[in-house]
């Protein structure tokens, strides 16, 4: 019964209707909280723990983040310094949800280095969720927000040097996104997602990580799940909403994220060859993580503390 360990089954292990995971069920944990992808999740939990400590919501400490990661020039796979498309453009895609079960989002957006910003804007200053290319930059120009070039040059050389052999990169080798899934001292839940994506992908490739419901998802009553990795693959099995759905089941947040992990498994003759990690942060409280292969780091801050954690793939 640990897998569900909340739900009740009948003698067949049946789930009985009705009894799925409820908001009455879950006492909503009150201690800020923030996870994190990556090894960069550490300090973008630092800026966003601070945001929380000093009373803020769980979208600002979650924006707060996002905007540190995509500031870092030395970080190739979100924002500023991300490495490009196979033209040498930096296009990046991000998304926001709130606890309300607002959303907002951009892809494919060129020369505005805080993605993360924009799709919060697009949440709460359009009555649109999603935004892409030139219509978003445009947007974002109307905002306030600056034109930059993005393409540092670090990543123009590398860009440089993969032209010459154009080999298809594995998406594990040059790409990452930052989750961030915080929960406020009200209870409340939000997520940020930002990267720019696949490097050296094709002009006009957009992944999960924009797209509400696969790279991230958030439901003020039962839990949040954001997603990394190979977005192709997320955005097929619709995976943080799988994720967060599975958790309504009544599974732990860690084998929500293997359950929706098994069915990409499954799906490739039980040996595909990329990386997927989910990240999931329930309404109580209780964090779940899990990757397909080979290592996933992830960070976790609660309160004063901020630490690194690895996990192993299921395969
Ligand atoms: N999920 C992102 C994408 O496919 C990149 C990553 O997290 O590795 O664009």
């Amino acid at each position: 019964m640990e897998r569900r360990d909340f739900i009740k089954t009948g003698a067949f292990g049946f789930t009985i209707p009705g009894s799925l995971m409820n908001a009455d069920k879950l006492k909503a944990n009150i201690n800020p909280i923030i996870i994190s992808t990556w090894n960069f999740g550490l300090p973008a939990n630092d800026i966003a723990m601070e945001v929380l400590l000093k009373g803020g919501n769980a979208m600002d400490a979650a924006e707060a983040g996002a905007r540190h990661a995509e500031a870092d020039s030395k970080n190739s796979s979100v924002g500023f310094g991300g490495l490009p498309d196979e033209n040498g453009h930096v296009t990046l895609d991000a998304c926001v949800m709130d606890s309300r079960g607002n959303a907002g989002s951009v892809a494919f957006l060129q020369n505005i280095q805080h993605p993360v910003s924009v799709a919060r804007k697009v949440m709460e200053e359009t009555k649109h969720v999603m935004l892409v290319g030139e219509g978003a930059r445009q947007f974002a120009i109307s905002k306030g927000f600056k034109e930059t070039n993005l393409l540092t040059e670090k990543s123009k050389k590398e860009w440089k040097a993969w032209q010459k052999e154009r080999r298809t990169m594995t998406p594990h080798e040059t790409h990452d996104t930052l989750s961030v899934l915080a929960q406020d001292a009200k209870g409340n839940l939000a997520g940020a997602c930002t990267t720019s994506g696949w490097a050296y992908k094709m002009h006009g490739r957009v992944g999960d990580s924009p797209i509400i419901g696969a790279g991230l998802y958030v439901d003020n009553e039962i839990g949040s799940s954001a997603a990394t990795g190979l977005g192709e693959e997320v955005i097929k099995t619709t995976g943080s909403f799988l994720v967060v759905e599975l958790m309504r089941q009544g599974y732990s947040p860690i084998d929500a994220c293997k359950e929706a992990l098994d069915r990409i498994i499954k799906s490739h003759n039980g040996k595909p060859d990329f990386q997927i990690g989910y990240i999931a942060l329930r309404k109580d409280g209780k964090v779940g993580v899990a990757c397909l292969k080979w290592e996933f780091e992830y960070a976790i801050a609660r309160g004063e503390e901020n630490k690194l954690y690895k996990v192993k793939g299921l395969i």
